[in-house]
């Protein structure tokens, strides 16, 4: 596979190297705002699971241009620093991550967080729902402490069998919840982003960083009348914007000559570094599979 498949393969990917930007992660949280208007007014943002940190190109770029912009980026892996963006290395999961990002909003809370966490997908989809459940109730907890009241979350979700627990939970903390995707997701990926809008905790409710809100200890007692909430799914990003799962040709429709561009911002420390140095040296151990074997091997190995 050359260079340039990938280019021709996925139009955003292409697009983002060509603008700048580091992921093509970037459409996605720029046509959610297109359609939601969620910078609006906005000059403190957290941006959770941040790496390898498009979100918060786009939150400095939109909040940094509306006077003094506030932007605190999260994520497990290192990320190269972005100008204006505060950086946290940490597991959204972990007690001690919250209450450093919480520190950073103490007296001054966010008007914006977002997540645009995945966990590593294995392909078993229930475990796959799960993770992604448990990195949003993380998020949603953190953004419980932090966001003021109106405040706006916006979160990555796998739309599998549960998600309408999830739907319901996020409606007990918002007067507005939608489930939103944008034309740069891809129709094949179950992806989709949770757009809740008018942070409203329920009267009383004291954020406690100790209990994650999917512990089956909460009161769920809100939920007066159906708890199954039918939460309203909107697409976003023009119509006539780029199909995410069509190929494109490399000569886009302005005719110009096609020029392959390099990564904004190649990772700085991917977790797959180590296999590929092994791989290099020719030391990275190999499965060793049946059909590889000649038969009196596979005889040895499997007497
Ligand atoms: N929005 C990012 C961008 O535009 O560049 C892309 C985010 S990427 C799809 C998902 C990120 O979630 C990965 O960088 C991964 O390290 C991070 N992540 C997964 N689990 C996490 C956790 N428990 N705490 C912090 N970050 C996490």
């Amino acid at each position: 596979m050359g260079r340039t498949s990938k280019d021709k393969r996925d139009v955003y990917y292409r697009l983002a190297k060509e603008n700048g930007w580091r992921a093509r992660s970037a459409f996605k949280l720029l046509q959610l705002d297109e359609e939601f208007h969620l910078f609006q007014g906005v000059t403190r943002a957290v941006d959770l699971c941040a790496a390898p940190g498009s979100w918060s190109q786009v939150l400095s770029q939109k909040i940094g241009s509306q006077g003094s912009g506030h932007v605190v980026a999260v994520d497990l892996q290192a990320m190269a620093p972005l100008p204006g963006v505060l950086q946290i290395q940490g597991d959204i999961t972990q007690l001690s991550t919250a209450k450093e990002i919480i520190q950073h909003f103490e007296g001054c809370p966010a008007d914006l967080v977002v997540c645009d966490g995945a966990p590593d997908v294995t392909g078993l989809h229930d475990v796959d729902e799960y993770m992604q459940a448990q990195l949003l109730l993380a998020a949603l907890n953190i953004a419980t402490h932090v966001l003021k009241p109106g405040g706006c979350f916006v979160a990555k979700i796998f739309r599998g069998r549960d998600v309408t627990l999830l739907y319901s939970q996020l409606r007990v903390f918002f007067s507005s919840v939608l489930c939103a995707k944008p034309r740069s997701s891809r129709n094949s990926s179950i992806e989709a982003f949770a757009v809740c809008q008018g942070y409203d905790p329920p009267e009383g409710f004291m954020p406690d960083l100790t209990k994650p809100l999917l512990d089956h200890s909460y009161d769920f007692n809100q939920l007066d009348g159906p708890t199954r909430i039918i939460v309203p799914f909107v697409t976003c990003g023009d119509l006539s914007s780029y199909d995410s799962d069509r190929s494109y040709p490399l000569d886009l429709e302005d005719g110009s000559e096609y020029k392959y561009t390099p990564p904004t911002q190649p990772p700085i420390s991917p977790p797959y570094q180590e296999a590929c140095t092994l791989k290099k040296k020719g030391r990275l151990a190999k499965e060793i599979r049946s059909q590889d074997c000649p038969i009196s091997k596979v005889d040895k190995l499997t007497q």
